[in-house]
């Protein structure tokens, strides 16, 4: 059987392409015979039948000799000891390129998943094969395993059908093969929805008796009148694709005989000129109705489909479609990009990857506009080849990644704990670096361990935006839990510094009054603030001395352990002239520091308040008699707190990069605000704690390298 079946291939190849490689061909015959030899198809069969047929499929198509070689081959190192090795050693590079991307796409595991999966394989598919005419081969292989599903499992019936449906059929359709399309989708149908199948076969059937002698007429009428006018051409009923129709049905919610083009004609015609030749004909014989006609002839497709289309009504009201186009252009209509690489007599080499590439480039671009919202090229971008790769998670779904992604992006895909706690992988079983770069069709396993953390380094690998946000949001995170350690550190300190037991000031019912005066919305938010510096501890503990002083007097314990530590006198470093031991503040309207030129104004129960003698409330003042000399004391290096304010354009970062570069002055900011003002400026002020002017100068000029900064300057009262 096999021998009768060699015999035909080799025909049908001699019927497009006297000088294919025959020898090669009947080499690779011989290769896949001898190897299989023993093996069965489930029908009983020798499995040999199988690649005969494939390679029939393909010569079908008029494919070139590699083509038709890796349609013998296809099954070879899959399923026996062949090696690529030695198939490149026989064959040549192409066709070992080409049977090797075919097995690779047979390890593709497909489940029946959400659309948006079969739209992920559909990509991956179309993205591992380098070389077009594997997936070529692989829709002539599935074409054959859908011709034989008979003698499969009632379970394998339905997987099989499913993925054709799901995942093949929309391929060729993408391909332009049409032809494929059509049958793989009809077989898969008798599958999937057995009596429906039936059901619609014999109301087709049915249609067609009815209408067969209508078709006739109507081929005789239109053949008659062309020949009349010297056009040669070939008229044939269309054939039905089934599925288009019982998708209408079901989908569209038409009725049967709603399903307007039922009937149809095709005329094949030598020359384009003919084209219109003969629809001038129909267009003399039958009224056609408007808004049915496309010239695909001088518009093509981007697909390089060409056809003339015009539907038309006959004498007795029924309608007709009538394609008209030449033998070359059906030969593209059917086999899309198959028709591409199909031989050509004189021409020796077939078309380069690059105008392949180029050709299904233009075809994804065409899909674009189509209207169904679920076409899988809908989300396909134009460079998709360039920039995804596909990938599996060991249970078999496909995640897509941008190109160059790693195992940590992998990992950050599937879950951030998984991202966070990587600290290897293994690519199809065998453990990989995490700079591995992924390609597409790699299974990913993700090892992990719970007691590890990501690593800064990673943002410098990782490749997928989301994984890089994951590893910064880790360290933010990581380092609020830095802060409010030391804001809770800070507290402690400052009890113990000023003379209190711990437990009995920082209690957590006083923290929470504290809290909500301060406005935070929890204890681990005040912490934070203070171990950032966003807050001072002064606020904090001031307002801890409150509460304490405020429960302690309630029990009669008017002499607080507080003032009763309390230095005598805090007096700044500041000297009032004739006075000694007198209570002075620095006034918070000018926060004078060290250097500055100072002037004394006694105020009402409150001591000595400094200013800085350019204050506006000292130059409007108007009781001279208040004020008093007052000068710094050369010794005391006491640190004063002094505001500054700095006006920036907004970028981002600005507030972080301002805060680090005060931070890097060493100097402690207690207070930090930021805010856009009307001009859509930034105006930044901040309260620093110094010991001398000195000191704020150097600061003032560092902040005004800032990138984006305007100006800075001391606040004035
Ligand atoms: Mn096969």
């Amino acid at each position: 059987m096999s021998s009768v079946l060699i015999d035909d291939l080799i025909k049908k190849i001699k019927s497009y392409n006297e000088n294919a490689d025959f020898d090669l061909i009947n080499k690779a015959y011989k290769l896949a015979y001898e190897k299989h030899k023993g093996q069965k198809r489930n029908s009983g069969e020798d499995y040999i039948i199988h690649p005969l047929h494939v390679s029939l499929i393909l010569a079908d198509m008029n494919m070139d000799t590699s083509t038709i070689i890796a349609g013998l081959l296809h099954d070879v190192i899959e399923d026996t000891d062949v090696t690529y090795d030695e198939v490149k050693e026989q064959f040549g590079e192409e066709i070992a390129d080409l049977v090797d991307g075919v097995t690779k796409l047979k390890k593709l595991s497909y489940k029946n998943k959400e659309e948006k999966q079969a739209e992920n394989i559909r990509k991956m598919v179309l993205a591992m094969a380098k070389d077009i005419r594997v997936i070529i081969v692989k829709l002539a292989d599935r074409l054959h395993n859908m011709r034989t599903l008979e003698y499969m499992t009632e379970k394998k019936k339905i997987e099989k059908a499913t993925e054709t449906i799901e995942i093949y059929a929309p391929i060729a359709d993408r391909l332009g093969m049409s032809k494929i399309k059509w049958e793989l989708e009809d077989l898969s149908l008798r599958y999937l929805d057995k009596d429906g199948y039936y059901k619609l076969v014999e109301m087709v059937n049915k249609r067609r008796s009815e209408r067969e002698s209508l078709i006739n007429g109507l081929i005789e009428t239109l053949y008659k009148n062309l020949k009349e006018v010297g056009i040669e051409c070939e008229i044939s009923g269309r054939p039905k694709n089934f599925y288009s129709i019982y998708k209408k049905m079901n989908k569209k919610g038409k009725l049967f005989d709603e399903i307007y083009d039922l009937s149809a004609v095709r005329i094949l015609t030598n020359t384009v000129k003919d084209c219109y030749g003969a629809l001038g004909v129909v267009h003399s014989l039958f009224k056609p109705i408007p808004g049915r006609f496309k010239d695909y002839i001088a518009m093509p497709k981007p697909n390089k489909y060409q056809s003339l289309h015009t539907t038309v009504i006959d004498s007795n009201g029924e309608t007709f479609e009538v394609q008209i186009r030449t033998y070359e252009m059906h030969q593209t209509a059917e086999y899309g990009i198959a028709a591409h690489w199909k031989y050509k007599a004189g021409v020796n080499k077939t078309t380069s990857f690059d105008e392949n590439l180029t050709w299904l480039r233009q075809l994804l671009e065409w899909q674009k506009d189509l209207n169904d919202p679920n076409d899988f090229m809908d989300t396909l971008k134009i460079d998709f080849f360039a920039d995804e790769v596909f990938v599996f998670t060991p249970s078999g779904d496909v995640l897509n990644l941008p190109e160059g992604s790693t195992p940590i992006d992998f990992a950050y895909r599937i879950h951030t704990q998984v991202g966070n706690t990587c600290v290897g992988a293994k690519i199809n079983g065998r453990i990989v670096p995490l700079t591995y770069k992924l390609k597409s069709g790699n299974i990913v396993d993700i090892i992990t361990n719970p007691n590890s953390g990501p690593s800064l380094d990673w943002l410098k690998i990782v490749k997928s935006p989301q994984a890089r946000k994951k590893i910064s949001q880790y360290f933010k995170v990581k380092d609020r839990d830095k802060n409010i350690e030391r804001g809770r550190d800070l507290i402690e300190k400052e009890a113990k510094k000023q003379g209190y037991q711990v437990h009995r000031i920082v209690k957590d019912e006083w923290l929470e009054e504290v809290r909500s005066k301060m406005n935070f919305s929890t204890i681990d938010d005040l912490y934070a603030a203070l171990g950032f510096g966003t807050i001072t501890i002064n606020q904090i503990f001031a307002k801890l001395i409150d509460i304490y002083n405020r429960y302690n007097k309630k029990d009669g314990n008017v002499k607080s352990s507080y003032s009763g530590s309390k230095k005598s006198a805090n007096n700044h470093g500041i000297e009032v002239k004739g006075v000694d031991g007198v209570n002075v503040r620095i006034a918070k309207c000018c926060t004078p520091v060290p250097g500055d030129d100072i002037i004394g104004y006694i105020t009402i129960g409150r001591g000595i308040s400094i200013h800085r003698k350019d204050c506006q409330n000292i130059i409007n003042n108007t009781d001279p008699s208040r004020l008093v000399e007052v000068s710094w004391r050369d010794t005391d290096l006491a640190s004063y707190q002094t505001s500054i304010e700095i006006r920036a354009l907004d970028r981002e970062n600005l507030i972080s990069d301002v805060a680090i570069r005060v931070a890097d002055s060493k100097l402690k900011i207690s207070y930090l605000n930021a805010k856009t003002v009307k001009s859509g400026d930034v105006v930044i002020n901040i309260t620093v704690d110094i010991t001398d002017t000195s000191e704020l100068e150097r600061l003032i000029e560092k902040l005004k390298r800032v990138e984006n900064v305007i100006d800075v300057y001391r606040i004035k009262a």
